[in-house]
């Protein structure tokens, strides 16, 4: 059956094909890794330590003659305000989902201070916090692909998605009086979509997922933005983190993925968001109906996804904590 699906907001589909469910997905090739030093590993002075703030000075994106910029209806400029820093994890041959847990949760409590003092600048704009691996820069630019870190990029702007998310908890709170992603927590725990669940956070495959074996992670009470979670919550969402991205490595491969922060915006209580994790394996082509339609083809039910990544993070989360 061909089903097409509208995700929880509303306004973005996906065309489910389910008939071809279980079939493989074209898996790109294995994530190769440069066995050479890189840009990072060279500017990593202190080994000790898990993971390393790295400003990336020549991606900042700014202006000091904003008199030369054109500013109409239809070509607007915004001045820029951007910084970019990459939090590198300190051993170029580590990988987010083979890490020990206390480990990335070192790294995540790093990410979150470098995060908070970002935003805690005046006018510092909003911070794109995110994760890629096997896709990156190349080896030319600033950034290996292959040395893993995250990244946090400051905007001058609420990223498009994000708007989204905050416009659809508007209207479910004025419609409803409660927020969509509780909505959605209930719905999915315990569903066929569930993938884990931890002490604090629910992991499980988005009903109308746009990428094949796409998970989402969600603390399991209201909250607001990963930059006020507390030491504990971060320990328990570095174990879920860790052990669903090694299971999607365990069922699917080493494949490249992105994993982004959909938090609310800093110091705005009326633009608030639940906020969450959303990670996308890419292991297939965007073409035509995604790059210009914006609709999505997806032969991967969310549901059988939940079923092999579900299995596959058990397995990890089992060797985790020691229960093998
Ligand atoms: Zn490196
Ligand atoms: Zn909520
Ligand atoms: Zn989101």
């Amino acid at each position: 059956m061909t089903e097409l699906r509208k995700d929880y907001f509303g306004e973005k589909f996906v065309i489910m094909n389910s008939e071809r469910s279980g079939r493989p997905v074209e898996i790109k090739p294995p994530v190769t890794r440069s066995s050479t030093r890189c840009a990072l590993c060279a500017g990593i002075k202190d080994k000790g330590k898990p993971a390393v703030v790295v400003d990336q000075k020549s991606r900042l994106i700014s202006s000091d003659r904003p008199s030369d910029l054109k500013d109409d209806e239809m070509l607007s400029h915004l001045i820029p305000v951007g910084r970019h820093l990459i939090v590198a994890i300190t051993n170029h041959d580590d990988k987010v989902q083979t890490l020990k847990v206390q480990k990335l949760s070192q790294i995540l409590s790093i990410l979150q201070e470098t995060a908070r003092s970002l935003s805690s600048r005046k006018g510092g704009g909003y911070a794109a916090t995110f994760l890629n691996y096997g896709v990156g820069y190349g080896d030319d630019g600033a950034i290996s692909s292959f040395h893993p870190n995250f990244e946090i990029l400051t905007l001058p702007i609420i990223p498009p998605a994000i708007e989204y998310e905050i416009k659809a908890v508007e209207k479910s709170m004025y419609d409803l009086g409660i927020c969509p992603i509780c909505r959605v927590l209930s719905l999915e725990t315990g569903g066929p979509r569930q993938i884990l669940s931890t002490t604090h956070f629910l992991a499980f495959a988005p009903w109308a997922a746009t990428h094949p074996f796409e998970f989402w992670i969600t603390p399991k009470t209201h909250q607001t933005s990963f930059l006020e979670i507390s030491d504990k919550e971060i320990y328990d969402l570095a174990l879920i983190l860790r052990s669903t991205l090694g299971g999607l490595t365990r069922a699917v491969g080493d494949i490249p993925f992105t994993v982004v922060f959909h938090n609310s915006p800093q110091g705005d209580k009326d633009l608030e968001l639940h906020w969450h994790l959303e990670a996308y394996p890419l292991v297939s082509i965007r073409a035509g109906l995604e790059e210009g339609m914006s609709v999505f083809l997806n032969d991967t039910t969310p549901e059988l996804a939940a079923e092999t990544l579900g299995r596959a993070s058990r397995k990890e989360l089992a060797a985790l904590v020691g229960v093998v």
